[in-house]
C-alpha cells in the first residue's frame, strides 16, 4: 500500500523559513518599518531602538492607520494593500510589495501594534507573539501607526546567538537608516537608541539633510549635479577630486529613492573620476536616479538593494557624462592652487598635480614630526634637531633657479619651484591657534592642530610591514586598568599597534603593560593617550566603515598630535606647513575637517573697494 509523506508546511514554520530570507538582523526589521511609514504617507517617523533592536525596535509614524480589518489582516503572508495584479508589479511607486514583511516579522518576535485612520474614534491595538495572534482589542491612539517589535529571534535561539555585538548591530542600523532618511527629506525623522536621541532631521532640503547626517563640511566638498532626459532624471551631489579618501564610504545611488547597489554604475561613477583621483582613492557620492519603473526589475532580491536594468548601458553612459560634465565645471571654480602659472595647460585639478608631485623629492629619511610630537620640550636639545631637520628637507634645491624656464620643462621644474616656492614664505602664529602666511596673491590660514593630525596621520597610514615604526623601550614600563571591551579591542589591534611602534603585552584580566612607544613620538602620557586612542577607535567604527589599520592611525593622529594654545617657533610652523603639503591631501583631516582656509587677493580688493 503507498503512503503519502508530502503535507504543507504549517503555517507558522512556513512565515519562519520566510522570516529567515527577510529578518536577518535588527536593521531588516527597522529597514521594513520604516518604509511602510513612508508608504502610509508619513510625515514624521520615529524609531526607538534599546540594545542595538535586540530587546526593542519600534517606528512611530503619523501616516495614514489602518481599519480594525486591514490591522489583523496585515500580518497575513502576502497581504498587501500595493499590488493586486502582475501588472502593478511593472508601475511599482511603494517601497513594499511582497507582503511578507510583517508576517516574517511576527513570527520571530513579539509585535505589539497599534494604529488609527483619520476617520475612526478609537484605535487597535493587536498583539502577536512567534506568528501566534494573541489579541486584539480597541485602544487610544493618535492617527497613524505604532509597531513594536520586542526581542526579535526570542523563539529561535541560535539565529539570535548569530547576531553581533551590540556596536556592530547598531552600526547596520544606523546604515539603514540613513539609506532611508536620505532620499526622503520632506520626511521628519528622529532616532532614538536606549534613550538617548541620536538623530533629528527635520523635512528640509537634500543638502541640509546631508549636513545633518554627514557634518556641515560636506557642502565645500560636493558639487551638484543634474540631467533631465524623457527616459532617465539624475539629480544629486558628487564629491570634488580634492575631497577623495582612502576608504569607501558615503556612497550613495538611489533609484526612485530606493537604496540601491549596482557595480555596474558605481564603475560609471568612478569612470568620470578618472585620471583626477589616485587609484586608491574614492570620490563620495548622493546619486538620485529615477527612470520609469516599467524599465526596472527590483524583483529579484528579498531585500531589494540589487536591481537589474532593461537599458544598462545607456544608464551607464548618461551617468558617466554627467559626472563628468559637473567635476568639468568644478574645476574651472578657484580652488586652493599654489602654481596657476605653470598648470595652465594641464587638464588635471591643478590642486592634485601640485599635492602629490612634491612627494617625488622628499627626502625619505626625514621624520617630519620627531620634533613637533615634542613641542612642549621648550628649550631643551629639541630645538636643535628641528633646526636640523628643517635644513635638511631644503638640501639639495637651495640653488634651484627661478621660475623662468618653467615653460620648457614643466615636468621637472614644477617640482622644484613648488618646493623652492615653499622656503621663501613668512609665518606668524594667530591665537596660538592658526599658522597664516601668504602665497601668490593668497593668504592662507592653516589650522595647527589639524594640520599636524593630517601629517601624522599620513606618517602612520604608510607605514608597512617591511618598514614599521620603530619602538623605543620605556625606562619605566606603564600598566594600565582596562574595561573589560577595550581589553578585548586591545587584543584585536595587537598587531596593528606592534606595527606602528607600540610595544603592548597583556597583563593579567583586563589589563596591559605598555612596554614601548614609537620612537617618533616623545613627551606624552602613555595612559590616557593610549586610552584617548581606544576610545577614538571605538567612535570611528560607529561612524564609518574605516579598515583597521586606517582607524588606529586616525586615532593616533588624533591623540598625538600638537593641540590648540601650543606656542609655535617660526621654524616649526614653516617645517609643518611644508610638512603638510607634502602629504597627499593637505586639504582635509581624515575625518574631513578643513585645515587650509584661502583668502584670495580679489576677495581682499573687493573688500576695500566698499
Ligand atoms: P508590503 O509593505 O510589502 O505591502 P508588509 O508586510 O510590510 O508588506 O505590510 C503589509 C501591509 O500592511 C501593507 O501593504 C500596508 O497596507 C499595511 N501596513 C504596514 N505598515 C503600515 C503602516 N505603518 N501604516 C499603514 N499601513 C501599514
Ligand atoms: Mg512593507
Amino acid at each position: 500500500m503507498s503512503t503519502n509523506i508530502i503535507a504543507l508546511l504549517p503555517e507558522h514554520v512556513a512565515n519562519q523559513i520566510a522570516a529567515g530570507e527577510v529578518v536577518q538582523r535588527p536593521a531588516s526589521v527597522v529597514k521594513e518599518l520604516l518604509e511602510n511609514a513612508i508608504d502610509a504617507g508619513a510625515t514624521h517617523i520615529k524609531l526607538i531602538i534599546k540594545d542595538a533592536g535586540k530587546t526593542l525596535i519600534q517606528v512611530i509614524d503619523n501616516g495614514k492607520g489602518m481599519s480594525p480589518f486591514d490591522a489583523r489582516m496585515c500580518f497575513e503572508r502576502h497581504a498587501t494593500s500595493k499590488i493586486n495584479k502582475t501588472d502593478d508589479l511593472f508601475s511599482l511607486t511603494t517601497k513594499g510589495f511582497r507582503g511578507e514583511a510583517l508576517a516574517s516579522i511576527a513570527a520571530v518576535a513579539q509585535i505589539e501594534l497599534k494604529t488609527k485612520q483619520e476617520a475612526d474614534i478609537v484605535g487597535q491595538q493587536i498583539v502577536i507573539e512567534g506568528g501566534k495572534f494573541l489579541s486584539q482589542s480597541e485602544c487610544q491612539t493618535p492617527t497613524g501607526t505604532s509597531f513594536t517589535v520586542k526581542n526579535l529571534f526570542f523563539n529561535i535561539t541560535a539565529r539570535r546567538s548569530f547576531l553581533k555585538n551590540d556596536q556592530i548591530e547598531q552600526k547596520h542600523i544606523i546604515d539603514d537608516f540613513e539609506r532611508v532618511a536620505l532620499p526622503h527629506c520632506d520626511i521628519h525623522f528622529t532616532f532614538i537608541s536606549n534613550g538617548n536621541e541620536i538623530l533629528n532631521l527635520p523635512a528640509g532640503n537634500l543638502m541640509q539633510r546631508i549636513k545633518l547626517l554627514y557634518g556641515n563640511y560636506m557642502q565645500k566638498d560636493l558639487v551638484t549635479i543634474g540631467e533631465d532626459t524623457p527616459f532617465l532624471k539624475i539629480g544629486g551631489y558628487v564629491s570634488l577630486p580634492s575631497a577623495a579618501v582612502k576608504t569607501k564610504k558615503d556612497q550613495f545611488i538611489f533609484i526612485n529613492n530606493r537604496f540601491i547597489r549596482n557595480a555596474f554604475l558605481n564603475h560609471a561613477v568612478y569612470s568620470a573620476y578618472k585620471d583626477l583621483i589616485s587609484f586608491q582613492s574614492h570620490p563620495k557620492y548622493f546619486l538620485f536616479l529615477e527612470l520609469d519603473p516599467k524599465y526596472i526589475d527590483i524583483n529579484i532580491h528579498p531585500t531589494k538593494t540589487e536591481v537589474k536594468f532593461t537599458d544598462e548601458k545607456t544608464i551607464y553612459m548618461l551617468l558617466l557624462s554627467v559626472v563628468k560634465r559637473a567635476l568639468g565645471k568644478a574645476n574651472a571654480a578657484p580652488s586652493i592652487d599654489f602654481e596657476t602659472e605653470m598648470s595652465m595647460n594641464n587638464t588635471l585639478p591643478s590642486s592634485e598635480k601640485f599635492f602629490s608631485q612634491p612627494k617625488v623629492s622628499h627626502n625619505p629619511d626625514y621624520n617630519p614630526f620627531k620634533n613637533a610630537g615634542s613641542f612642549t620640550s621648550g628649550e631643551s636639545g629639541l630645538q636643535k634637531i628641528n633646526k636640523q631637520n628643517w635644513e635638511n628637507l631644503f638640501d639639495g634645491f637651495k640653488q634651484t633657479n627661478l621660475p623662468e624656464t618653467i615653460t620648457t620643462e614643466p615636468e621637472q621644474q614644477t617640482i622644484e619651484s613648488v618646493k623652492r616656492e615653499a622656503i621663501d614664505f613668512s609665518v606668524f602664529q594667530l591665537h596660538l591657534k592658526y599658522i597664516v602666511t601668504t602665497y601668490n596673491n593668497s593668504v592662507f590660514i592653516i589650522d595647527q592642530q589639524r594640520a599636524h593630525e593630517r601629517i601624522v596621520y599620513e606618517h602612520y597610514l604608510n607605514t608597512k610591514v617591511e618598514s614599521k615604526i620603530a619602538s623605543q623601550q620605556l625606562l619605566f614600563p606603564e600598566q594600565l586598568e582596562l574595561s573589560f571591551n577595550d581589553f578585548g579591542l586591545i587584543q584585536n589591534l595587537k598587531e596593528e599597534f606592534k606595527l606602528l611602534g607600540f610595544d603592548i603585552e597583556e597583563f593579567g584580566k583586563n589589563s596591559i603593560v605598555v612596554n614601548g612607544t614609537p620612537s617618533d613620538l616623545q613627551d606624552f602620557n602613555v595612559a590616557t593617550t593610549i586610552e584617548g586612542i581606544l576610545e577614538t577607535f571605538k567612535l570611528n567604527t560607529i561612524d564609518a566603515k574605516i579598515e583597521k589599520h586606517d582607524n588606529l592611525c586616525r586615532a593616533i593622529a588624533k591623540n598625538i598630535c600638537i593641540k590648540y594654545g601650543k606656542f609655535l617657533e617660526e621654524q616649526e610652523m614653516k617645517l609643518m606647513v611644508n610638512h603638510l603639503l607634502q602629504c597627499e591631501n593637505p586639504l582635509y583631516t581624515a575625518n574631513g575637517r578643513p585645515v587650509i582656509m584661502e583668502v584670495e587677493l580679489n576677495e581682499i580688493e573687493r573688500f576695500f573697494k566698499k
